[in-house]
């Protein structure tokens, strides 16, 4: 079939629109992402007995859908809601098969496509070109992440160092700033990652976010000067560069990093799925085109292999491991993959209590807390089971804003308010590191 004149113009100049659209500079009236969320529908849909557990697994193992809440089919239970983004044409039969199993759900968000629009309305109106224009309260894209930690690097010579511990799948370096007064070498460290799954945005914001209030304050806070001095701060502001960077320009909702599978069409590893703890086992999925795909092989995404092996060259002196996630208002701690207590629980749960504490006391939002197979599911291959097996005695996965209402689309204007209580937390379990907690070493090593 041919195209006439006609068409072909018009194809070209939406093509035009979707480059600039997925460049940051959206012109009014253009879509972004073209258009391809519009008329999509997040329900919310809570089975209460289990046999409304399976029908839910049934109807929704029949159309094609992106789960945002739990992650995977398999981990769908009662008590607890599913969200779930579904395509446009297939948002009438879940509303007409939910209503004949009688299964309480409602619509959180009725088109996606106006949600999105909604959140980064202001893109263009930005100002990030030096730091001191930096706009911490708008979400960036990974070319103007990667300048700013440039120019952080380049301004604060006496407290920051900037490095690349590899490259990604698709060649991006994976930077990390060094935090800290440099006067001591062999100094106890904290190492926070960002942006392991792609669309959590606020990570990704919350580690800049850190960065800006951490030397910010190191003047006049003599909290923060004493934690820079004595201590020194990974901070990884995108762990998966390459699933970002998607997500910022094609797809809004990828989660995994882009490895190439070569057997199947799926892309990507789920990069929190990777690690070598009881590696694909419960909670995650051996197929490819899965959201919780476990890779290959432990190890086989380049952005994971990376952080394990920076970590394991210097875990000596990280006592401290945090992950940064969205969206479910929790905080966890090992272990993931089965249920069973931490040998230095004690330690670890009251330094939970007091994140958790300091983060209700700036606007009082509650975050629940505990190990993360009892608080949220099992999970094999997860960061924060890693880590802690590696001799990191404090690991932790944060599951930021909101519990639901706008999921992944947490608006710009909660940036604010969400990265503030968030380094309240964080800023409490790093003090927790300078004091002594005792433990029974006996016990160790830890798995
Ligand atoms: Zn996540």
């Amino acid at each position: 079939m041919a195209l006439d004149h006609r068409s072909v113009f018009r194809a070209s100049v939406l093509l035009t629109c979707v480059i600039i659209c997925s460049n940051v500079l959206c012109p009014v009236g253009a879509y972004l992402y073209n258009n391809r969320y519009a008329g999509d529908q997040v329900f919310r849909i809570t089975p209460s007995n289990d046999e409304e557990v399976r029908a839910v697994k049934k109807i929704l193992g029949h159309i094609k859908v992106d789960l945002w809440q739990p992650n995977s089919i398999s981990l769908i239970g009662h008590n607890a809601t599913v969200d779930v983004h579904v395509k446009r044409n297939d948002t009438q039969g879940l509303h007409a098969r939910l209503k004949q199993k009688r299964i309480d759900y409602r619509v959180f968000i009725s088109n996606l496509q106006k949600e999105i629009e909604k959140q980064t309305g202001y893109r263009s109106s930005r100002k990030r070109r030096s730091e001191s224009q930096y706009d911490y309260e708008v979400y960036h894209s990974l070319e103007e992440i990667q300048s700013w930690m440039f120019e952080i690097n380049r301004t604060h010579p006496d407290l920051v160092t900037m490095f690349s511990i590899g490259k990604s799948y698709e060649g991006r370096p994976l930077y990390v700033l060094q935090l800290g007064k440099r006067s001591r070498p062999q100094k106890k460290s904290v190492w926070i990652d960002c942006g392991v799954h792609a669309r959590e945005w606020i990570g990704p914001a919350f580690c800049q976010w850190f960065v800006k209030e951490t030397l910010g304050s190191y003047q006049y806070d003599s909290v923060m000067r004493r934690l820079l001095n004595q201590l020194n701060f990974y901070i990884m502001p995108v762990f998966n560069v390459d699933g970002y960077h998607f997500s910022w320009t094609t797809d809004r909702f990828w989660r995994k990093t882009r490895s190439k599978n070569h057997k199947f069409h799926c892309r990507g590893v789920d990069a929190n799925r990777n690690w070598k703890v009881k590696w694909c086992d419960e909670g995650a999925s051996s197929h490819p085109c899965d959201d919780t795909y476990c890779g290959p092989y432990p190890e086989s995404e380049p952005e994971v292999k990376a952080v394990a092996n920076f970590l394991r060259k210097h875990k000596k002196r990280v006592k401290a491991y945090i992950s940064i996630h969205a969206y479910a208002q929790m905080l966890l701690y090992p272990y993931s993959y089965k249920y069973a207590t931490i040998p230095n629980f004690d330690c670890v749960e009251s330094a939970a209590h007091n994140a958790v504490t300091a983060l209700y006391s700036a606007y009082g939002v509650r975050y629940r807390y505990g190990p993360a197979s009892t608080t949220l599911y099992v999970s094999s291959g997860s960061s924060i089971d890693w880590a802690y097996r590696n001799g990191i005695p404090y690991a932790f996965a944060f599951e930021l804003r909101d519990t639901g209402y706008f999921g992944f689309l947490l608006p710009e204007s909660l940036i604010n308010p969400t990265c503030t209580e968030t380094l309240r937390a964080v800023k409490a379990i790093a003090s927790g590191l300078l004091k002594k907690c005792e433990t029974n070493r006996d016990r160790f090593p830890y798995i």
